[in-house]
């Protein structure tokens, strides 16, 4: 029998965090973001669940390749454009889509030799600092594509930094209308927060109806987090978890009072209790500085981690379930985060609150060692 830590997608939770997206940007078009091997679940996994989808952004050129091979012929989008010259052959190749941030890229273009010209989305740096032309250097990249016969549409784009707390996005949306005033193209601005959280608040000023308008760029909302948690939780955006990491028992001990565990010795039991160790450690992907309380379930009862998270195992507090009266021993099913057999569910915005992370961190970091099932 394998080690028994699992990872498990729910495509059924992916088709209705698609359509909660379509619900609040009735009148865009969705991105399903895809980046990061879809934030840990696998692009082919997630693929058939998402095809729904207007099309796929994300930016490495070979995640984009597996997207055609799985016969994707809709649009995929490159967010951060490409990296170097020649990513461009692969662009008229495959037909994809590319942010253009920097005057190198439209250097690039002007020397790409290509029989298909290219559709990119110009970028505006509206605040973040990130990636983009600033606003006063906007419209001159703007001109020089336009110029350009390697290119057939230019669209416009810009990135919130935070559209999940409380400055918002008024002051970017602000600089985004200012510097793209009466230039055509479609739009594109809302990630996951700024779709849950201002897609549908009116704001003042000319042209806001760009800000869901035309394309929308989902990604966490689809993995059943919210973006903005703990103001809110998923189940307050009618998000479902669509990653359950689960696991088994593999070992039970009985502690005294003053008998400690794992390394470091940094839980000591008060009481007689029992703990469980969990096939499950760092090496999993599982977050090591997961201090002691960190929640777990356990036999699909709410418990805590005890002790130090190592490379291949935790241990968890079985007293609750010991007082429940629910049996735990060897085999006993562990949920670290998602949904446990008899429909208990963690949300993973929790465990990684815990963790001093995000859940954006949790998923994608499940380790290559993690096998999926069923
Ligand atoms: C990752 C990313 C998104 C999606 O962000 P979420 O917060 O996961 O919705 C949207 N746009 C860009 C440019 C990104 O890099």
């Amino acid at each position: 029998m394998p080690r028994p830590i699992l990872a498990t997608v729910h495509p059924d939770a992916l088709r209705h965090n698609l359509d909660q997206a379509r619900r609040r940007a009735p009148d865009a078009r969705v991105w399903a973001v895809v980046k990061a091997n879809a934030y840990g679940h696998g692009i082919e996994r997630v693929f058939e669940a998402l095809r729904g989808a207007d099309g796929f952004a994300l930016l490495d050129l070979a995640e984009a390749q597996r997207l055609r091979a799985l016969d994707w012929r809709g649009p995929i989008l490159l967010l951060e454009g490409v990296f170097e010259a020649r990513d461009l052959e692969l662009c008229s190749r495959l037909n994809l889509w590319h942010a253009v941030h920097c005057d190198e890229q439209i250097d690039w273009l002007a020397a790409h030799k290509t029989q298909h010209p290219h559709r990119v989305f110009l970028k505006l740096n509206s605040g973040m600092n990130r990636l983009g032309f600033t606003p006063g250097g906007f419209r001159a990249a703007w001109a020089r594509l336009n110029a350009l016969p390697q290119v057939e549409e230019i669209s416009l784009m810009t990135h919130f930094s935070d559209a999940d707390g409380p400055r918002g996005i008024a002051h970017q949306v602000a600089a985004f209308e200012a510097a793209t005033a009466d230039l055509p193209g479609e739009r594109t601005l809302c990630n996951s927060a700024a779709i849950l959280r201002h897609a549908q608040s009116p704001l003042k000023g000319e042209g806001v109806s760009t800000l869901a308008a035309d394309w929308v760029r989902e990604g966490i909302a689809l993995y059943g987090s919210a973006p903005d948690y703990p103001e809110h939780s998923a189940a307050d955006w009618d998000l479902q978890p669509t990653l359950t990491l689960s696991s088994r028992v593999i070992g039970v001990q009985s502690l005294q009072p003053g008998d400690t565990v794992g390394y470091g010795s940094t839980f000591t039991a008060e009481a007689p209790m029992r703990i469980g160790v969990v096939a499950c450690g760092y090496a999993d992907g599982y977050p090591r500085h997961a201090p002691t309380g960190t929640p777990v379930l356990v036999g699909g009862v709410r418990t805590r981690l005890v002790g130090r998270v190592s490379m291949d195992m935790i241990t968890v507090d079985l007293s609750p379930l010991d007082a429940a009266g629910v049996p735990a021993s060897i085999g006993t099913e562990v949920v670290l985060w998602g949904v446990s057999a008899g429909g208990a569910s963690l949300p993973v915005d929790e465990v990684a609150r815990a963790a001093g992370t995000i859940s954006y961190e949790l998923l994608c970091a499940v380790a290559p060692r993690v096998p999926f099932g069923p």
